[in-house]
């Protein structure tokens, strides 16, 4: 199915925020008949100190495990979208709904049900606000009993559900199973809804609008005015994404590969930015856009990760001692980052955000008991910082400039890996240097 004159949009949470965002949104999506499918988010910060719907369900949760009783924070959620409601003017009324969330929450004690909420009402509130049909997203995005996404039955469902519609808004960030059983996505996760539905009803693009200008050289947060990227690769995306530019999911792009539906990144604040084209392939022609001739597209990073460095005489010669230490990972459900190997020594680097004491604990235990190490030494806080760019394939003196731009900050790598494919370059560095790399990169590779 392809409908090459539809779109998709997905507004974020700081685009439901309020009813001054709602509005604009509004004005978006009335702007061009093609805008049929709408995803939003749960509304998210109105200003810095604010907190998201989507937190907010979750202490609700947590408060509820712990006394049987949630409305402390669900009272705060329901007067969040009251707020909307009578701003807007709208003829709706959520009162039972929040009267049947806090009964389900007795029938579905998941922190995924109580999640999902906020993507469920702000559906409903745009819906009413813009006139379309309100479509819940567990008639359409489907997970298996143990919560893994199908993908095919999806792609059906949202056909047969979709194909008729005068214009649909459908909450991001959750599914269900046969059941009805709520599943959702992990944080950030609407994204991904957006793009199933931009795959599965095989529109000419997918818009994902949001609070910046565009996809930046570096973390606006960090870096003062970064780049905007006009136009980048799915595969720098994914790069990008996953290692902490959080402006896009990283799995955005697996529901849009086969039709290779490009995802534009817009500002609901400021709709006539460029914004940035994120494109299948660096050949890829769209319009206007152009991609810039530059080594590298952008940096990202994250912190908080643990390394484990093991060392044993004759580690060379002792034949599966990697996989024991994989194994042991693997045990503990802990999933690994980078393994950077010497003759007698190898490093185990893996995100240490979900790692408690003790587990760690049990893990060190464990590869002393699989391993026989001569010795084990932990390493917390540490950040991984990539530089990722199409560009540096075959290019000469890029892993010469990130070391060099990165002495010149004095900051100390304690880890350097390029991927064989030269899409990007991983550091590893101290916690305590990492806005003072990210800087120094992005004025080494954007500034000059
Ligand atoms: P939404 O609620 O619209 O989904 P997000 O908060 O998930 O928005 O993502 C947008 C935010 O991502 C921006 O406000 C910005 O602070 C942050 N961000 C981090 N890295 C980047 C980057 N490289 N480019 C643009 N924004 C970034
Ligand atoms: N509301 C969810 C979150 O805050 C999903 C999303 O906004 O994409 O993670
Ligand atoms: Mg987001």
């Amino acid at each position: 199915m392809q409908n090459t004159k539809l779109k998709v949009l997905k507004f974020g949470g700081t685009s439901m925020a309020n009813a001054s965002a709602i509005k604009k949104v509004c004005d978006i999506v009335k702007s061009d008949v093609a805008n049929k499918f709408i995803v939003v988010s749960a509304p998210g910060k109105r200003e810095k100190a604010d907190i998201k719907v989507t937190d907010l369900l979750y202490e609700a949760f947590e408060q509820e495990k712990k006394t049987g009783e949630c409305s402390k924070a669900l009272d705060k959620v329901q007067k969040r979208f009251e707020d909307i409601i009578k701003e807007l003017n709208l003829n709706l009324d959520l009162s039972s709904d929040f009267e049947a969330i806090k009964l389900e929450i007795k029938n579905q004690p998941s922190n995924c049900y109580i999640a999902s909420r906020g993507e469920y009402l702000s559906a409903k509130v745009f819906a009413s606000a813009i006139g379309y049909e309100f479509v819940d997203a567990s008639e359409i995005i489907r997970f298996s009993t143990c919560g893994r996404f199908l993908d095919l039955t999806t792609k059906e469902l949202a056909r047969r559900r979709l194909k008729d519609t005068k214009g649909a808004v459908i909450g991001g960030f959750y599914g269900a199973n046969e059941l009805g059983t709520i599943w959702t996505f992990s944080r950030g996760g609407s994204d991904v809804t957006g793009s199933i539905i931009a795959g599965a009803m095989g529109v000419c693009v997918y818009e994902n609008w949001t609070d910046v200008d565009g996809f930046m050289a570096a973390d606006p947060r960090i870096v003062d005015k970064p780049d905007i990227i006009e136009m980048m690769t799915y595969k720098e995306l994914r790069e990008l994404s996953y290692m902490g530019a959080s402006v896009l999911h990283s799995d955005s792009i697996f529901p849009l590969r086969k039709k290779d539906i490009p995802i534009h990144i817009r500002n609901t604040f400021n709709p006539k930015a460029v914004g940035t084209l994120i494109v299948p392939t660096k050949k890829f022609v769209a319009g206007d856009f152009k991609r810039k001739a530059r080594t590298v597209t952008g940096i990202a990073g994250k912190k908080f990760f643990i390394a484990i460095f093991i060392e044993k005489s004759m580690m060379n010669d002792e034949i599966g001692f990697a996989r024991r230490v994989l194994s042991c990972l693997e045990k503990h459900e802990i999933s690994l980052e980078q393994m950077p190997a010497g003759i007698d020594t190898l490093t185990i680097l893996f995100d240490g955000t979900f790692v408690s004491d003790e587990k760690l604990k049990l893990l060190l235990e464990d590869i002393n008991l699989e391993c026989s190490p001569d010795n084990l030494i932990v390493e917390k806080d540490l950040a991984l910082i990539a530089v990722v760019g199409h560009g540096m394939s075959r290019n000469k003196g890029t892993a010469a400039r990130v070391c060099s731009s990165l002495c010149k900050a004095d900051v100390n790598i304690r880890l350097l890996d390029q991927g064989s494919s030269e899409l990007n370059i991983i550091v590893g560095i101290e916690l305590a240097d990492f806005e003072k790399a990210i800087k120094a990169l992005h004025k080494e590779f954007h500034k000059n």
